[in-house]
């Protein structure tokens, strides 16, 4: 296809990293291989029975017409509810938008409030739609680094340094993926300490991940720790992850009226209303008790457990503990620099063990931080023994 055919704005994008490893795995399944995917971005349980019944009900019952643009005033009113209950956050209805996903709601707030040249600090790694969607907008995206010895985690003088009279958005997605890791009350107030001396940065606050921690800490969002600059933080959670509903599409953003009003604007002429019957079954989950959510989440806790030490007991490989997610964000620095006659980078691992081991995983450099692997442990504990032994196999077969 000729290349002038393309907007510029489409061409200056590339397409999920993750969703491009999925594919290459795909394509090896479809020529018989047998590849485990350890790559993919959602829970493997299925979606609770009670929400599935919510959803039949709303289809019986004929809840099957547009909706208001910005979400039903029911899920609106359980969104508040929810914050209110589970992080003190007290939001009035219009400070409310329901897109198809957190990832609209993400989009839509960027081309809200970027305009051209404005920058988007983005800590890496970073979950990989940010600075390309920053890019969407005309923005810059400014990415600001973390490794394995800092935790995955960026400290309030780096944003300090990273602030200059054109940052618009700070990002903090915590806990994070793909690291797994979250900051703690005490990082988020230091970085509230520097937000606060600079009030021309918005920060948005991605709490996807929020239901999905090991750590037996509690959750804290900025909005939570420093209320002062609640105008500024945009929160954006969903259900997708913690009601393993990433099918249905159904996300939230809440932030200032006037932001989300403009959010409102823009979705209203592009998807309009998030579907209907999804939006019933988003009820349900927000408002049913967390029964079901807290057996995924053990599952996935013994699931890290596992991962943690087999990655550690292989040769080469480091990682740390997550504190929530179902990722491991794991270094290869060791093995591409014992073959370094092999490997030159992350990506050439990801191949190798797509190829040698028949494992699916997705190389750092997708989200920013190059040298590391993300395995997703959203998968049966036998497929995850079966996917570490052949990884510990495919790396002493090089020695
Ligand atoms: N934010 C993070 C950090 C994510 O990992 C994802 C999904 O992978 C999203 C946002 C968007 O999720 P959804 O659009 O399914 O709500």
């Amino acid at each position: 296809m000729s290349a002038k055919i393309i907007a510029n704005r489409i061409q200056n994008i590339k397409p999920s990293a993750t969703m491009s490893v999925s594919m290459k795995a795909a394509e090896l399944i479809a020529a018989g291989h047998k590849i485990i995917r350890l790559s993919t971005g959602e829970p493997d349980f299925d979606t609770p029975e009670y929400i599935k019944e919510q959803a039949i009900n709303a289809i019986n019952n004929g809840e099957t017409k547009y909706t208001a643009v910005d979400g039903t005033v029911k899920l609106k009113q359980a969104i508040a509810d929810k914050f209110a209950k589970d992080n003190d956050l007290y939001y009035e209805l219009n400070n409310i938008l329901v897109s198809c996903g957190g990832k609209q709601s993400i989009f839509n707030l960027m081309q809200t409030i970027i305009s051209a040249g404005d920058e988007v600090l983005i800590p890496a790694p970073y979950w990989v739609s940010y600075p390309d969607m920053a890019i969407l907008a005309d923005g810059i995206p400014k990415i600001i680094n973390s490794d394995i010895e800092n935790k995955f985690k960026i400290n309030a003088n780096q944003l300090e340094e990273s602030i200059t009279a054109k940052t618009k958005l700070f990002i903090i997605n915590s806990p994070s993926n793909p690291s797994g890791q979250s900051y703690s009350k005490e990082e988020l107030e230091q970085f509230a300490a520097v937000l606060r001396k600079h009030p021309h940065v918005y920060i948005l606050s991605d709490d996807l991940y929020e239901h999905i921690r090991f750590d037996n800490q509690n959750f804290y969002n900025i909005a939570m720790v420093a209320p002062d600059l609640k105008e500024r933080i945009i929160i954006v959670n969903g259900v997708s992850k913690a009601y393993a509903m990433t099918g249905w599409r159904i996300g939230y953003a809440a932030g200032n009226t006037e932001i989300i009003k403009n959010m409102k604007k823009l979705q209203s002429q592009s998807t309009s209303n998030p579907c209907s019957i999804s939006q019933t079954a988003a009820v349900a989950a927000l408002t049913h008790d967390k029964e079901y959510v807290n057996k995924m989440v053990a599952a996935f806790n013994k699931r890290h457990e596992l991962i943690i030490t087999e990655i550690n007991k292989t040769q080469y490989l480091k990682a740390i503990p997550s504190n929530g997610t179902f990722y491991s964000f794991f270094s290869v620095k060791e093995l591409i620099q014992a073959h370094n006659d092999k490997f030159d980078n992350d990506i050439d691992i990801a191949n190798f063990f797509l190829t040698e081991a028949n494992v699916a995983l997705v190389p750092g450099s997708a989200f920013g931080t190059p040298g590391y692997m993300r395995l997703s442990f959203a998968s049966s504990e036998e497929d995850l023994q079966t996917a570490l032994q052949s990884i510990k196999n495919s790396i002493a077969k090089l020695n």
